[in-house]
């Protein structure tokens, strides 16, 4: 009976072992299916934080680009509210930052050294617009250099190259003032103000390269420019008090010869248009130097005025440096 019991408990005890040991395997099963499923949300997880680094660059290179466009759109965009509005108040505050952050990266010298006027003597500065040009811009220095004068040139930034660059370093290295007109001599008061400062401010890095001088005023195509463009601008503009017009008289022809044409713009100087001698203490004279006719008139222009003791200097001079913001006809009336 006793090896009955020991061999049933035999049994029992292979039963027992074989269950627990199914059991162990059946357990076991799941236990590596979930480290599978593990491994490959691990493995997702893995492709995905492999992956997004390729994004992520994306994602931060828009933004840098928008960054990088950002200053230079900016002071397109702070332009933008004076324009419409250029009468309220609270809208000018961002371009006087913008102001002020500019002057911070340009050349300080905005005003020049200038002599102080003799209250005793009669003063005209005349101006000459357009140019340089090839041979007149060096021929009207050398005139007004015959009365120990000065003229200043508002210039044409893409006309400075070659022989007309040349001309207009004599005429800065003879003591004239040369400044902004304008990149292209379109008119910019209508445009854009991202047009407005690139006509502009090419213009004046232009003169600054050429000369190591920030130039310290501007006269827009026409005398044009809006309030918004004048309130922001780091450049007193000037307009004129005297138009000679010598624009209209440019020609030489049978019908219109070129005696008649300087005459009249000699006239249109000197005279108002009953005859009276026209000119004052303190006039900004317009001309342009790239007509024949104009040079012609200019001479006898100042041959009158310095016989009637007039003295020629720059626009810097006769307004001794004019303040920002304001539009100046001639030393006596300004808006
Ligand atoms: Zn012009």
């Amino acid at each position: 009976m006793k090896r009955v019991y020991l061999f049933i408990l035999a049994a029992l005890l292979l039963a027992v072992t074989l269950v627990s040991m199914i059991s162990s395997c059946i357990a076991a099963e799941p236990a590596a299916s979930t480290t599978g499923t593990e491994r490959i949300t691990e493995e997702k997880t893995e492709e995905k934080t492999e992956k997004r680094p390729e994004t992520i660059p994306e994602i931060t290179e828009a933004p840098t680009q928008e960054m990088t466009e950002a200053p230079t759109e900016p002071a397109v965009e702070t332009d933008a509210p004076t324009e419409p509005a250029s009468t309220a108040a609270p809208q000018t505050e961002p371009p006087v930052t913008q102001k002020q952050e500019e002057s911070t990266k340009k050349p300080e010298a905005h005003t020049v050294d200038v002599a102080p006027l003799d209250p005793d003597k009669k003063y005209v500065a005349i101006t000459l617009d357009d140019g340089p040009h090839p041979t007149l811009t060096k021929k009207f220095t050398d005139k007004i250099l015959e009365y120990n004068g000065k003229v200043t040139y508002f210039v044409v930034g893409d006309r400075i190259k070659g022989d007309m660059q040349e001309g207009i370093v004599y005429a800065h290295d003879h003591g004239m003032q040369v400044a902004i007109h304008c990149w292209t001599h379109d008119h910019y008061y209508n445009k854009e103000p991202k047009y407005y400062h690139e006509e502009v401010y090419n213009t004046a890095n232009k003169l600054n390269e050429l000369f190591g001088e920030w130039p310290t005023i501007m006269r827009p195509p026409g005398g044009s420019i809006t309030e918004s463009q004048l309130k922001e601008s780091e450049f007193a503009v000037i307009i004129w008090s005297i138009d000679t017009e010598d624009w209209k008289h440019k020609k030489n022809t049978d019908e219109n010869p070129k005696s008649k044409n300087i005459e009249t713009i000699v006239n249109n100087c000197l005279y108002d248009s009953k005859g009276r001698f026209n000119v004052e203490n303190g006039d900004i004279i317009l001309m342009h130097e790239i007509y024949e006719n104009s040079y012609d008139a200019f001479c006898i222009i100042v041959e009158e005025l310095h016989k009637q003791g007039f003295e020629f200097v720059t626009v810097s001079e006769l307004l001794q440096n004019p303040e920002l913001g304001y539009k100046y006809y001639s030393a006596n009336k300004r808006k």
